[in-house]
């Protein structure tokens, strides 16, 4: 499938019904989704392999990679109506493959893909709060923080100006950031302290190629 026409089908997913703010519920749209899950396809990084989306909101990110024949795809997200949500979502898009959708925090590992496909590899593709909230300001770490212990590569979208910030971190790791790009994230109004109907946002994207894991547990290096 050509990503327009992955577009056209992401366009067929719901945002959500009633978004929380405190947990950045916003969307990622069709393009910019099928923009990273082709790209993810094409370098390798989807076909046979477990792909684990973190902070999964209405599913967008998971049934993107779902329709690209993937081992297993599994979305977590701690917000249960959300998860509803997606798996509505889920009938409308109709991947070939099924998504196993997990209530649960992305942050606190272990989290342990194994199984079916986790061998081959695991690819994570996220789209975390920023922490642009108060008191939630280091959110896209403890993000990346589980990308590592559980992936071997990864895919995330971050606010502008966090390159060196996610290179930092992905250096600390032993890994390093492998591709860059920027794009624009339209935030279509959600909520009530929003001024205007539509803001773009800048942001960040990046593949992350992760340290391979020094045990052969099915990806996971457990507790760092
Ligand atoms: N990935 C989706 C949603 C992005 S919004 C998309 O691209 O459209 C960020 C999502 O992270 C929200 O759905 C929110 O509920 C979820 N989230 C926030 N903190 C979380 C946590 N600690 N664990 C799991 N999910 C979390």
């Amino acid at each position: 499938m050509s990503k327009r026409a992955l577009e056209r089908r992401l366009a067929e997913v719901r945002g959500f019904e009633d978004p929380q703010v405190e947990l950045e519920q916003y969307p990622t749209p069709a393009d910019l989704a099928a923009h990273l899950v082709h790209l993810a396809d094409v370098h390798g990084d989807v076909a046979g392999r477990t792909v684990v989306d973190l902070g999964a909101g209405t599913g967008v990110l998971a049934l993107g990679a779902a329709t690209r024949d993937p081992a297993r795809v599994v979305a977590v997200d701690v917000d249960e109506a959300a998860l509803d949500r997606a798996r509505e979502n889920e009938r409308r898009v109709a991947p070939a493959v099924g998504v196993d959708w997990v209530r649960g925090d992305a942050t606190r590992p272990p989290l342990c893909p194994a199984g079916r496909g986790a061998d081959a590899g695991v690819t994570v593709l996220m789209n975390p709060p920023f922490g642009a909230q108060r008191g939630n300001e280091h959110a896209d770490r403890a993000f990346l923080d589980a990308a590592a212990s559980l992936s071997d590569v990864s895919y995330s979208i971050h606010n502008e100006g966090s390159r060196e910030f996610v290179e930092a971190f992905a250096g600390d790791a032993g890994g390093e950031v492998t591709h860059a790009f920027r794009a624009e994230l339209p935030l279509e109004r959600q909520f009530a302290f929003q001024q205007e109907q539509r803001r773009v946002l800048d942001a960040e994207v990046f593949r992350v190629k992760w340290p391979p894991s020094p045990t052969s547990d099915g990806g996971s290096r457990g507790e760092r």
